[in-house]
């Protein structure tokens, strides 16, 4: 393959300034490209002419169909595709895309979660153009789709989707962020938050996952004896990628890159079959997009491979989960804040953004662990590999001794106050790259930006990032506002006493131990830091009264769209722990309990035969392993009975309890039955691609 032929087709598929430039008169392209930028609204007279221009140019790529994009609460996205050909008359058709078609769209989508937002006789929703993501085309083995990427509203006008609060945290960040600027005289300016997300995931070869109900319908084995060697060895992380898995990558990149989607880094990770993707950062509504597209290309490009990409937090158990760190910044005019810099003023920035994150981390810790909150997630977090539940700060040695001083630069004891105030110039040079990095640490601050580890793999970074984006701006708003009153000759001592407040005030959250560890769990709970370990208890923080004030303050979401999403989300949690539960049960009854009934029945026949036989060695030994496995028969159908019981209750809890103990029988079973006859494809099998 010609080697520049990747580059050539970077960004190919989509509808960037460049194929703009080629289909769009030279105004039309200004006035989009200035709302695009976020610095005018969307001139509704020039929607004709971008629609004729789109569809020109998406036909010109093969594409027939159109699609508005959007990502309804399922956390996953949705399309509904229209074809650009209608017929006219007999053996006629016109290819027909207005500037209606790319404004709104109706696709009625009745089905999709609203948490009681509206109910399906008026369950008409709305898909509106997001201009601030470009469209792309999506293309098939078969064929090829234009995708416009949209907000989905419902008739009423509330927000059913991740996307519409997403785009509504950024602005609530913009003015916090313009607010903060100002205080130090700079403005003007543009906001940008970034994102790089991380994306973990497994692979595993597509006969095994077809003859493993639990992973088809559940996305996770449920059962499977761990094998003698995973990952003790720790051979698999950034080892050399084995060929096929190599070719699968490089048809995933080369895919993403039509895309205009920045994948840069490709590597092993610590569990066998489990690996890793990081596009490098862009702007925040258009990583989450890109992430949502390069976690659906992992699964179209694995099918293609003969594998299957499974994107669950815990798809096997006793080996590391799948998570999705999603690395986070903030830049004005494009300088980034959480950028230490080399002169004072930028100085004085940075410690009062970081002021500003440590606070909102400290106050509203409970929404951040409530967005990572899914039942997939909770098998992962805490699981001793993954961050705890605890959220806390890592902030590197080097940074910490900065905050330490600065701290202790009020008091009167050390006479030094002067060398550690903030925009003149003895503030210590702050360190630019943190090395020290803390993997155990849920919201660890690597250098220039903050780096959130516990959400999980499958997961929409939407959700994810609006939590982020609204407790900071409420925090930095109120830095700002406090700032915004200091006498301008007292600024810098000012400015620095209100820096050590909220250090002094929020310190607890800031830990640089091991977040793995029991003793930190102990000391976090002496700290008073939440520990919401299941995810019902994190989302129930959701429409606590000050969550509900401090979203509907910042403009982001209403006291009834909260409501709704918590309903949404509980509802997804019971609803999969149901699903699993029945899968669990099926698989123990009707696969697994079949199996070590003919086992028993093949020992009991050797037993007799061999009675028959006369025979007086080996008897004792095929009468205690017939045993054993009656023993773990017994236990394996007790437990499927406990959890028939479970599941006629329905509480989850119940459910997830009975599914825990009947997986230890039926495991303990794995090891004894003959493994000719165990009707599932085992961890061994699983976790080696070859
Ligand atoms: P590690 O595995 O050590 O955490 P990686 O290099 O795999 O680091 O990933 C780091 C991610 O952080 C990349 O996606 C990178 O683009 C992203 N990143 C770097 N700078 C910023 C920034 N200013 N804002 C957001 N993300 C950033
Ligand atoms: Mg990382």
């Amino acid at each position: 393959m010609d080697p520049c032929a990747t580059e050539i087709a970077y960004g190919s598929d989509v509808f960037n300034e460049k194929a703009m430039r080629e289909y769009l008169a030279k105004d039309t392209v200004e006035a989009l490209l200035r709302t695009m930028n976020g610095r005018a609204p969307l001139d509704p007279s020039i929607a004709n002419e971008v629609a004729h221009g789109l569809k020109q140019w998406a036909m010109a790529r093969g594409a027939t169909h159109f699609t508005h994009w959007f990502q309804p609460l399922t956390g996953s996205t949705a399309e509904k595709h229209d074809a650009f050909f209608e017929p006219t008359g007999v053996a006629e058709t016109i290819a027909r895309f207005s500037g209606k078609n790319l404004i709104m769209g109706e696709p009625d989508a009745s089905s999709f979660p609203s948490g009681g937002l509206r109910r399906t006789f008026e369950a008409r929703g709305y898909t509106a153009w997001d201009v601030t993501s470009p469209a792309f085309i999506k293309r098939h083995s078969n064929g090829a789709t234009l995708c416009v990427p949209t907000v989905f509203c419902s008739y009423t006008g509330e927000v059913l989707d991740k996307k519409t609060p997403l785009l509504r945290s950024m602005q609530a960040m913009d003015r916090a962020v313009q607010k903060l600027m100002a205080c130090f005289g700079v403005t003007g300016g543009q906001t940008m938050i970034t994102l790089g997300a991380e994306q973990e995931y497994f692979l595993v070869d597509k006969r095994h996952w077809l003859a493993r109900p639990d992973l088809v319908q559940c996305g996770r084995t449920l059962f499977g004896a761990p094998p003698a060697r995973h990952q003790q060895l720790e051979d698999h992380y950034f080892g050399s990628i084995k060929p096929r898995v190599l070719a699968f990558m490089e048809d995933v990149e080369r895919e993403l890159w039509r895309l205009g989607i920045p994948a840069k880094t490709r590597h092993n990770e610590a569990a066998p079959a489990q690996f890793e993707l990081a596009p490098m950062f862009e702007e925040l509504n258009l990583a989450v997009d890109h992430n949502m597209l390069i976690m659906e290309t992992l699964r179209n490009v694995a099918e293609r491979h003969g594998l299957v990409c499974l994107l669950h937090e815990k798809p096997f158990a006793g080996v590391n989960g799948s998570g999705k760190h999603n690395n986070w910044s903030v830049a004005y005019d494009g300088k980034n804040l959480l950028e230490p810099g080399s002169n004072p003023q930028q100085n004085a920035i940075f410690l009062a953004t970081l002021a500003s994150v440590i606070r909102a981390v400290d106050l509203h810790a409970d929404l951040l662990r409530a967005s990572t909150a899914t039942l997939a997630n909770e098998y992962r977090l805490g699981a001793l590999e993954a961050p705890p539940t605890v959220i806390s700060i890592f902030l590197g040695d080097e940074l910490m001794r900065v905050i330490e001083r600065l701290e202790k630069g009020a008091s009167a004891e050390t006479g030094k106050t002067s060398k550690l105030r903030i925009g003149v110039d003895t503030l210590p040079p702050l360190p630019r790259d943190t090395t020290d990095r803390n993997r155990t640490s849920p919201f660890a601050f690597t250098g220039n930006k903050f780096e959130f580890r516990a959400p999980g793999s499958s997961q929409n970074c939407a959700g994810v990032c609006m939590v982020l984006n609204t407790i900071v701006a409420e925090s930095m708003t109120v830095v700002a506002d406090a700032i915004a009153k200091l006498p301008k000759a007292r600024f810098h001592e000012g400015l620095q006493k209100i820096v050590q407040a909220i250090l002094k005030d929020h310190r607890r959250v800031i830990f640089n131990g091991d977040g793995y560890s029991e003793a930190w769990r102990e000391e976090a709970a002496r700290r008073g830091l939440p520990n919401l370990s299941s995810a019902p208890e994190a989302l129930a923080t959701l429409i606590k009264p000050k969550n509900l004030e401090l979203f509907a303050e910042q403009g982001v979401l209403l006291p009834t769209e909260m409501e709704s999403r918590h309903d949404v989300f509980l509802d997804d949690y019971e609803r999969k722990a149901r699903i699993e539960g029945k899968v669990a049960l099926d698989i123990a009854r009707g696969i697994v309990e079949p199996a070590v009934t003919a086992e028993l029945g093949t020992l009991a026949r050797t037993l007799a035969d061999a009675k028959a036989a006369g025979l007086t060695f080996g008897l004792e030994s095929v009468r205690a392993t017939a045993e054993g496995i009656g023993q773990g028969l017994d236990a394996l159908h007790a437990g499927c009975a406990r959890l028939d019981e479970a599941l006629g209750t329905g509480a989850p809890a119940d459910i997830l309890r009975a599914m825990a103990a009947l997986r230890t029988e039926v495991d303990a079973l794995e090891t004894k039955v003959d493994d000719a006859r165990w009707p599932l494809p085992k961890y061994r099998d699983m976790l080696f691609v070859h």
